[in-house]
């Protein structure tokens, strides 16, 4: 068994954070596995290496062990450029120039009506005939076809371990149309988006079971449409309960008063930590 924490260094650790790594590290440990730490950050904007140092201090302090290096997706870039290779040979993307007021306004015409899926409005579908899907792979942004993404994948299932949703799950393509539509595989300043790096990189370190929030039961959807698609290993999901907080609200990165370093601060041992999230 091989787990991992996959956190974004864009902000402090919280409880939530700190129960999705004993949860995944906990699961590795139990069967004499492994437990990877990833570091998630593509978005170099919001990326800083003061928050990356956090993390390894809070989770070492925790009581968590990794391997090292630790996989940084900053420097995976051309792992994620020869997946979008395979995905444009195969006509499942193209380039799209739409700006969010662009795909706000096309979503809110009367005839459309904007629905929510897990990256946002679904996109209404502006530039899918816009330009012919030859030659070499465009620039900028560039989405995912769903509609021929389904049909090419073909019937897909997940197994699920989480307490909460345990079994398994069907894909269906009409919900993956509808609900969550032509995704963004390579954003225009990233050169990949979360989906396809996420699903890159966890084949590539061979994870068998992912630990995840629940709130990403949605996004695991597509993740298991581009494994198929790739022709990548599907791991099994493992989907966590969210830990709120006392008036019942998710817990965000910007919830620093929730912060692991300030429970630390004030003296909590992990045994707390382990205790405050219910583990
Ligand atoms: N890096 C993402 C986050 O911090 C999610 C990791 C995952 O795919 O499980 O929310």
């Amino acid at each position: 068994m091989i787990t991992r924490f996959a956190p974004s260094p864009t902000g402090p650790l919280h409880l939530g954070h700190a129960f999705s790594a004993i949860t995944a590290y906990d699961m590795a440990q139990a069967v004499g596995g492994t437990f990877l730490l990833r570091i998630e950050d593509i978005d170099q904007q919001r990326s800083k290496p003061t928050w990356e140092a956090q993390i390894f201090d809070d989770l070492g302090w925790l009581g968590l062990t990794w391997p090292t290096p630790v996989l940084r997706q900053s420097e995976r870039l051309p792992s994620y450029r020869a997946a979008l290779e395979r995905l444009w040979a195969m006509g499942l993307l193209y380039p799209c120039t739409c700006s969010r007021r662009d795909i706000m306004d096309a979503a809110s015409a009367p005839q459309e009506g904007a629905r929510l899926g897990p990256d946002g409005i679904v996109y209404p579908g502006t530039c899918r005939h816009g330009v012919p899907r030859t030659g070499p792979l465009p620039d900028g942004a560039l989405r995912l076809d769903m509609a021929k993404a389904c049909e090419m994948a073909g019937p897909l299932a997940f197994d699920e371990m989480g307490p909460e949703h345990a079994g398994t799950h069907d894909l269906f393509p009409q919900p993956l149309i509808h609900d969550v539509g032509d995704v963004v595989l390579a954003r225009r300043d990233f050169g990949t988006s979360y989906h396809l790096a996420v699903v890159v990189d966890d084949a590539a370190q061979g994870i068998t079971h992912v630990v995840r929030g629940v709130d990403l039961f949605e996004a695991t959807v597509i993740h298991v449409l581009l494994q198929a698609l790739l022709d990548l290993p599907r791991p099994v999901y493992h989907h966590h309960r969210l830990i709120r907080d006392d008036t019942g609200r998710r817990l965000a990165k910007r919830d620093d008063a929730r912060a692991i370093a300030l429970y630390r601060g004030e003296g909590a041992s992990p045994q707390d930590i382990r205790t405050m999230v219910g583990l």
